[in-house]
């Protein structure tokens, strides 16, 4: 197959790897680019299998690249809805203490929306909670009138038309299984022949980890799945939500906890839970992949992770498999919910970064070198941050680019990618296997992206 040689290739079909194409292909006419996506179609992983919500940014550390990206992506997203003619729905939020010991944590998560300029959020008592959701209890609770819904599929879909349109290309059935840097390119060897480029970026979601490493990035974060599943309401019970109510999270664990979230086709879902995947892409609850497996199980963070948190873990998993316990977690936000009232609904599977320190990672980890990009943490909402994130990382490419003596002119050639080859070259241009390098990747990188301790929103 006839090799194809680009300016900047882009790893991962999904609406992370997708905003950043189309800002690229939007702020340089006559970029070369390609994504290369390994599914038949873009979108089929956690863009395909998320809750539809566009975040306000209320529960973020002020500060961190959540806080920042989630306010401006939500408000990019409402705009690029407009643009594009995408329905959504401000159908607003409810984050609800039922209990007085978590006003704390729930007066924590106001001080922290106002902070980081999420508008109009209101703390209210459970009369303007029956006003808002008639169907809720709860002591407290805060009011997110900006919190929106929309399918997030279209709106990637959307951005794939953009890149599309301004020239970019997209190349399904492309996996990427090797990353080799030259001195002057990067080499990637992939399912349907070898693509060549002068900037790598790689969005990989659930596989950012293995794609960080084949340019021998080093360990230090791994991937770990997490499979949420929903029920959803019987259609003549959806009375019961009006938009969204969630309960307070518990600061110890980066997801939300079970949730009821009107769909933009008027669904209501309940959910999702969070346990241990045992496979990466595993949507059944017994889909188990060995490969997966050992990675999570070789990992010296996850044990650690799992002696903090097994009981945790435990309780999550009696929620999965039983569908009373489930509802029983529902029933002290919607008492008037029932089991019969909840129908097997669909799954995801969230990437979430762990660290070798048994850590989840919260916050939007992206890591550079001379020619390379990974994003290495795109938890939620990097969904509703989509818009800002291709932002910053077009802006961290512009920055590569800019200090490239041949900019984007057509990559020089580089030699060709041999089976078997080692995969990481070291870059004549530092001498040493230093930033230029795609194996360098380590503790001097510039990190555009580090890990304060953020808030959390599946
Ligand atoms: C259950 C759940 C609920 C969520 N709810 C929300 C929400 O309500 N609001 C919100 O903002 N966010 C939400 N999120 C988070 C959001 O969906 C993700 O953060 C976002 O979709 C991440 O996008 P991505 O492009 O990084 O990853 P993905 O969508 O997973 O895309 C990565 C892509 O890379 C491709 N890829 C991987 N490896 C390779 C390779 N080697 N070669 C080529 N291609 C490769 C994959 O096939 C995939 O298409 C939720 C997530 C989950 C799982």
């Amino acid at each position: 197959m006839a090799e194809r040689r680009y300016d900047v290739v882009v790893v991962g079909g999904g609406i992370v790897g997708l905003a950043t194409a189309r800002d690229l292909v939007l702020r340089r006419p006559g970029l070369r680019l390609a994504i290369l996506e390994k599914e038949p179609e873009i979108g089929r992983h956690q863009t395909g299998h998320n809750s539809g919500v566009i975040h306000s940014g209320l529960y973020y550390a002020p500060g961190s690249l959540k806080a920042r990206l989630c306010v401006e992506g939500c408000h990019a997203t409402y705009r690029y809805c407009d643009k594009h003619g995408i329905p959504y729905d401000k159908a607003g939020k409810v984050v609800v203490a039922t209990d007085e010991n978590e006003l704390p944590r729930l007066e924590e998560l106001y001080r922290r929306g106002v902070a980081n300029g999420v508008p109009g959020l209101e703390l209210i008592g459970p009369e303007r909670l029956r006003e808002l959701e008639p169907h809720a209890v709860g002591i407290k609770a805060i009011y997110s009138p900006i919190t929106g819904i929309v399918d997030w599929s279209r709106v990637a879909r959307s951005y794939a038309d953009d890149v599309r349109e301004h020239g970019g290309e997209i190349l399904t059935e492309h996996q990427v299984t090797a990353i080799r840097q030259k001195g002057d390119g990067v080499l990637l060897r992939t399912a349907s022949g070898v693509v060549q480029c002068t900037f790598l970026v790689t969005c990989g979601g659930l596989h950012s980890d293995r794609l960080a490493m084949m340019s021998r990035a080093p360990r230090d974060l791994q991937i770990v799945p997490f499979r949420g599943d929903y029920y959803v309401l019987r259609p003549e019970r959806r009375y019961l939500t009006r938009g969204m109510i969630y309960p307070v999270p518990d600061p110890a664990f980066p997801f939300l906890g079970v949730h009821f979230t009107r769909r933009i086709n008027g669904d209501v879902w309940l959910g999702p839970n969070a346990v241990l995947a045992f496979a990466r892409e595993g949507y059944g609850r017994l889909d188990a992949n060995l490969r997966d497996n050992l990675d999570t199980f070789t990992y010296p963070g996850f044990w650690k992770l799992a002696a903090k948190y097994w009981q945790m873990g435990l309780e999550e998993m009696v929620r999965d498999f039983s569908k009373e316990a489930f509802v029983e977690a529902c029933k002290r936000y919607v008492p008037e919910v029932t089991p019969d009232d909840c129908l097997p609904g669909p799954s995801g599977v969230r990437a979430q970064a762990l660290d070798v320190d048994g850590k989840l990672v919260d916050d939007f980890i992206v890591q550079t070198s001379a020619r390379i990009i990974h994003v290495r943490n795109a938890p939620s909402p990097a969904a509703t941050s989509s818009l800002a994130i291709g932002r910053m990382i077009a802006d961290a490419t512009d920055r590569l680019i800019g200090e490239d003596p041949r900019r984007v002119t057509p990559g020089a050639q580089v030699s060709e990618l041999a089976d078997g080859e080692p995969v990481v070259a070291r870059s004549p241009e530092s001498g040493a296997a230093a930033a230029g390098d795609a194996g360098a990747l380590g503790p001097a990188d510039e990190r555009l992206g580090s890990a304060p301790a953020a808030g959390r929103e599946p």
